[in-house]
C-alpha cells in the first residue's frame, strides 16, 4: 500500500502559505508504513485538480487531498472529485444538523452558504470533522481511494489521526516505515562519508541519508516496509555501527543537542563552564541556557564586542589589537584566559572571527573565526575558515565551539589523552 499526497491551494503556489501538510502527513503515513511516493501542489483550479488527482490515481491507485473543502467559492476539490469517481452529490440531514450544532455551540445559526458543505459525494464515506465545519471524506472506486482533507492544519491533523490512519494502517499489513537519525559535527560531508566507507552495503536493507546543514551531519537511517520488530532491531543494530565508525564526530541520535551533550559531560566532571564572544554575539550563551538545568555548569558570559570591552571586561592586553588584529590567536587566548579569571570557571570558551558580509582581507577573509579554550588554565586555541553567509558562519562558529570543548573534555577524561 502507496499513497501520493496533493495539497490544493492557491496560497501554496504563491508561497504565502508554506504546505507543513505535506510535511506532517508524509512523517504520520512512513510511521504508519503507507509510504507517500509523490507529492503535488496545486491552484484551486479544477482543472489542475482533476488532472493532478487522476494522474495520481493512475500511477498509485490512492490519493490523499488537503485543501479546497471550505464553502467558498474558491473551494472545488469535493465537486472536482466526485465527478472524477462518477458520485452525485447529495445533501445528507445529518451532516447539516452537525454543522447547525457546531455552530450553535458558539451561539451562532450557520450562514446558508454552508449548506454546501453538508452535500457529499453519494456512495462516499464522511469522515466527521470535530475541529472544524468541513467533513473530510473518504472515496473508493474503480478509480482507486481518494481521501479528501480540509487544508486548516488542527483539521486535517484531527481527521487523519481519528479517522485516516485507524482505516489506512490495516492494508499496511502490519509493516512500518522507521528511520533512526546518528548526528555527527565537526566533519565535512565527504570526510565523513570517506570514514564511513561504503557502509551502505553493511546496513542494507535499510537506507542510508546523509543530511548537512549547519549544526553537521546528520545520519538518517531508514528501515522500509518491515515488521515493526524487524525495524527496531535493524535500526538500533546499524545506528550503533553507524556510531562507532563516525567515532569522535558523533555526539548523540534523534534530537539530541550538542549543548546538552557538552554540559553533561562538564557535570560528569564537576567543571563549570563561562564564555567570551564577540562575533557569535551571545549565542554559545543562548544554547546552553537554552538546556533546561544548564545553570549547575553554565557560570555566564561576556558578549564582548568592541576592543574596548575585550580590554576592560576580559582584560585583554590594548597591544595585540595593534600588533595582531581583534580576529587572531593571541586575541582568542587571551579572552580564553580572561573569562577563566573572571568568572573562576575551569572551562571557558572564547570567540573572535569575522562573520562578514563586510570587514574581510586577504589574510583574514570573511569567515575566519579563532575559538579559543581554557581548560583548567590550559589554553589552546583553534582558527577555523567556515563558508557561508553572516548567519551560517556565527551558527558554524556556536557549533565548533561546543564540539572542540567536548572533544578537550574527552580526551581529558581518557587515559590517552590525558596530555592534551
Ligand atoms: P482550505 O481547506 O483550502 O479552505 O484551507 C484553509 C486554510 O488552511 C488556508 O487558508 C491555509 O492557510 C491553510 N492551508 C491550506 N493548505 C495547507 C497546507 N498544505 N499546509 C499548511 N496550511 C494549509
Ligand atoms: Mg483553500
Amino acid at each position: 500500500m502507496a499513497i501520493e499526497l496533493l495539497t490544493i491551494g492557491t496560497e501554496l503556489l504563491l508561497g504565502n502559505t508554506v504546505d507543513t501538510n505535506s510535511a506532517e502527513i508524509g512523517r504520520a503515513l512512513a510511521a504508519a508504513g503507507v509510504p507517500v511516493l509523490r507529492r503535488t501542489s496545486v491552484a484551486d483550479d479544477p482543472a489542475a485538480i482533476r488532472e493532478a488527482a487522476l494522474a495520481a490515481l493512475q500511477r498509485t491507485g490512492a490519493v490523499l487531498a488537503t485543501g479546497g473543502l471550505g464553502p467558498t467559492a474558491d473551494d472545488v476539490t469535493k465537486k472536482v472529485i466526485a465527478d472524477l469517481f462518477g458520485m452525485r452529490l447529495t445533501f445528507r440531514q445529518e451532516v447539516w444538523e452537525a454543522l447547525v450544532a457546531r455552530f450553535a455551540r458558539a451561539g451562532r445559526v450557520p450562514p446558508e452558504k454552508n449548506r454546501e458543505q453538508a452535500e457529499v459525494p453519494e456512495g462516499g464515506v464522511i469522515l466527521p470533522n470535530r475541529w472544524g465545519t468541513a467533513p473530510g471524506l473518504w472515496l473508493e472506486g474503480p478509480q482507486g481511494l481518494a481521501i479528501l482533507l480540509p487544508g486548516v492544519p488542527a483539521e486535517m491533523r484531527g481527521l487523519l489521526h481519528h479517522e485516516v490512519l485507524p482505516r489506512l494502517t490495516p492494508r499496511a499489513g502490519g509493516r512500518v516505515v522507521r528511520s533512526r537519525t546518528v548526528r555527527t559535527t565537526g566533519v565535512p560531508e565527504s570526510a565523513l562519508a570517506e570514514r564511513l566507507d561504503r557502509v551502505e552495503a553493511e546496513v542494507a536493507p535499510l537506507s542510508l541519508a546523509y543530511l548537512p546543514g549547519i549544526e553537521g551531519v546528520d545520519l538518517r537511517l531508514t528501515a522500509w516496509n518491515l515488521a515493526p520488530e524487524e525495524a527496531d532491531r535493524l535500526l538500533a543494530e546499524s545506528a550503533a555501527l553507524l556510531t562507532g565508525r563516525a567515532r569522535e564526530w558523533c555526539y548523540g541520535e534523534g534530537d539530541d543537542d550538542l549543548a546538552a551533550v557538552l554540559l553533561a559531560e562538564a557535570r560528569r566532571a564537576s567543571l563549570r563552564l563561562a564564555t567570551a564572544e564577540s562575533c557569535t554575539g551571545g549565542g554559545i550563551g543562548a544554547r546552553l541556557t537554552g538546556i533546561p538545568g544548564s545553570s549547575d555548569v553554565f557560570l555566564g558570559g561576556v558578549i564582548a564586542y568592541h576592543n574596548e570591552a575585550k580590554r576592560s571586561l576580559l582584560g585583554v592586553p590594548g597591544d595585540l589589537f595593534a600588533t595582531h588584529g581583534a580576529v587572531s590567536e593571541p586575541v582568542a587566548a587571551a579572552m580564553a584566559a580572561g573569562a577563566a579569571r573572571r568568572f573562576g570557571a575551569e572551562l571557558t570558551i572564547s570567540v573572535t572571527g569575522i562573520a562578514g558580509p563586510d570587514g574581510g582581507t586577504p589574510d583574514k577573509p570573511v569567515g575566519l573565526v579563532y575559538l579559543g579554550f581554557s581548560v583548567r588554565g590550559k589554553v589552546t586555541v583553534h582558527r577555523h575558515q567556515f563558508p557561508g553567509t553572516r548567519e551560517d558562519v556565527r551558527g558554524r562558529a556556536v557549533q565548533m565551539a561546543l564540539f572542540r570543548l567536548l572533544q578537550l573534555l574527552r580526551a581529558g577524561s581518557s587515559p590517552a589523552g590525558a596530555t592534551v
